[in-house]
């Protein structure tokens, strides 16, 4: 979260969140409309308060232990909930766009789900398209990866292990578990009463289930999913080992979040104590106990199938040069205040000054016109208008609001600027306190009157790095490998990891290796 004014005003405007950027930039060449995803998220969000009407805590026994616990949620809940939650995080993040490796990828998860303690589950699986390096589980049997995690992986049997693992999470009821825990944390807070504002239910619940992404299991809750993921990648023929190997490539890259805001591998994923010698150990136990000889890792197979992916932050979902902030897909641009600080996430643009006392917020705004997407935040907010009417921004037809805005960490004096642009609102809250808005009024203005389309050809027309997989020649130390294939000095321990080796590691000829194609200029 930027700061607490953000954090403030979020509280009063969450629905704002609702219609993402990048899912309209997503869907942009559909052509679709406004309306229609608003329609899906309404459904959404007020299905889920419905689910949970209907939850009372009850005794079940644990698919894995087999021991009883108590548990809010049936598994009919589970599956529901989880459905209602990927329509969210799809919405929210984006589905990366690779057919044959999100086939390869789903097969292999049935295929381990089916070998698990749940075989029964539907078991479903997406790329989320994002370069943050992590994989979530949500309640039902929904694994996500990310593009920034595949891109890190080696081979099929460290992928088999990460997927294994997080099928734990699902199997051992983990992600119910920790649901169950959120759902009751809530009703302590008093939110139970929310069911008499139906927006605030919306927004509250709506906010929970993109929400599991962020939820961190517990030491132990990590300690059995390494121990599960070890089991079913085993079970699946795969050499389990090669999941320890993942997690000491993943400790040198010490993955943080990305623009996205979803957050890294260790921050949902704690790491336990001896977690490399623990895998290691078990992985050998599985291995005698099931009898298996020939176990793969398969990595040629894996990195073929990585050739070409998406690597780092994608510039098409926006980028900032030069101080100004480029949209190629929704082709716009607007200048950035300098010396703030911008977060590019996939719902909402935001700009925090140096002082983190004023900040903008830029996202898609829902209404027919600019007048009545302004007075449908006015109603919402409950906000106390100031002044208010319609300009034009650069011959878009807008309308300018300045309003003051009640939160729980005080009174928010905001300007907006709704800007109507090819069928979509474009919404700017420039927010302060109050004492502190008449001198960033400037700035704020500055950068919301300067909004226009962006038709410059090479501004929009700009494409993200790839990774590219080749071949090294002979056999040579991966750091002599890897400066043949034209890696500059720069960047060779980044490449080096991204192999999952070491720069001084003898590699065999004809030995596959990732490298990263530079895209934009
Ligand atoms: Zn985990």
């Amino acid at each position: 979260m930027a700061n607490a004014i953000i954090a403030a005003f979020q509280s009063v405007t969450v629905f704002v969140k609702i219609a993402g950027l990048r899912a309209a930039a997503g869907r942009q060449a559909e052509g679709d409309t406004l309306a229609k995803r608003n329609f899906v998220m309404t459904l959404v969000g007020l299905s889920l308060p419905l689910l949970f009407l209907c939850w009372a805590p009850s005794c079940a026994v644990n698919p894995v232990s087999g021991r009883p616990e108590v548990m809010l949620l049936s598994e009919g809940d589970e599956v529901k909930l989880g459905g209602q939650t990927d329509v969210q995080v799809v919405t929210q993040y984006g589905i990366y766009d690779d057919q044959k490796l999100a086939s390869y990828l789903n097969d292999l998860c049935r295929r381990m789900g089916k070998l698990s303690h749940r075989p029964n589950l539907p078991y479903q699986f997406k790329i989320l398209d994002t370069s943050v390096v992590n994989a979530f589980a949500v309640p039902g049997g929904y694994i996500y990866f990310t593009r920034g995690i595949l891109a890190s992986l080696n081979s099929e049997a460290e992928l088999a292990g990460v997927m294994g693992h997080e099928i734990g999470h699902v199997t051992a009821r983990h992600s119910a578990q920790q649901y169950s825990r959120a759902q009751l944390a809530s009703i302590g807070l008093g939110l139970g009463s929310i069911f008499s504002d139906t927006f605030q239910a919306l927004s509250e619940f709506a906010q929970l289930g993109v929400g599991m992404l962020f939820l961190k299991f517990s030491r132990d809750n990590e300690r059995q999913a390494d121990d599960l993921g070890v089991e079913y990648a085993t079970r699946a023929g795969y050499d389990a080992s090669q999941l320890a190997r993942f997690f000491e490539t993943l400790e040198k890259m010490n993955p943080g979040s990305d623009q996205s805001g979803l957050p890294g591998w260790f921050s949902t994923h704690p790491n336990p104590e001896n977690r490399v010698q623990a895998v290691r150990a078990r992985s050998m136990e599985w291995r005698e106990r099931l009898g298996k000889g020939d176990l793969e890792v398969k990595s040629e197979e894996y990195l073929r199938l990585t050739d070409g992916l998406v690597f780092g932050e994608d510039p098409r979902q926006g980028y900032v040069e030069e101080g100004l902030f480029y949209h190629p897909a929704l082709r716009f641009q607007f200048p950035v205040p300098p010396d703030w600080k911008l977060n590019n996430t996939p719902s909402q643009v935001q700009m925090v000054s140096k002082e983190k006392d004023a900040a903008i917020l830029f996202s898609i705004a829902s209404g027919p016109s600019s007048k009545e997407a302004a007075r449908g935040f006015v109603d919402k907010t409950k906000a106390a208008v100031i002044r208010s009417g319609l300009i034009e921004v650069n011959g878009l037809p807008s309308y300018r609001l300045i309003c003051e805005v009640r939160t729980q960490q005080g009174l928010l004096r905001v300007i907006s600027y709704f800007i109507e642009k090819e069928r979509r609102i474009y919404v700017f809250h420039g927010i302060s306190s109050v004492a502190r808005f008449q001198k960033s009024l400037g700035l704020f203005e500055r950068t919301m009157g300067q909004f226009k389309t962006l038709s410059d050809s090479r501004k929009i027309n700009v494409q993200p790095d790839r990774i590219r997989v080749r071949t090294a020649g002979k056999a040579e130390t991966l750091d002599k490998a890897l400066r043949s294939m034209g890696v500059p000095e720069k960047d060779l321990k980044e490449a080096a990891l991204l192999n999952g080796k070491s720069l001084g590691d003898r590699i065999p000829a004809h030995t596959l290796l990732k490298v990263v194609e530079k895209g934009h200029p």
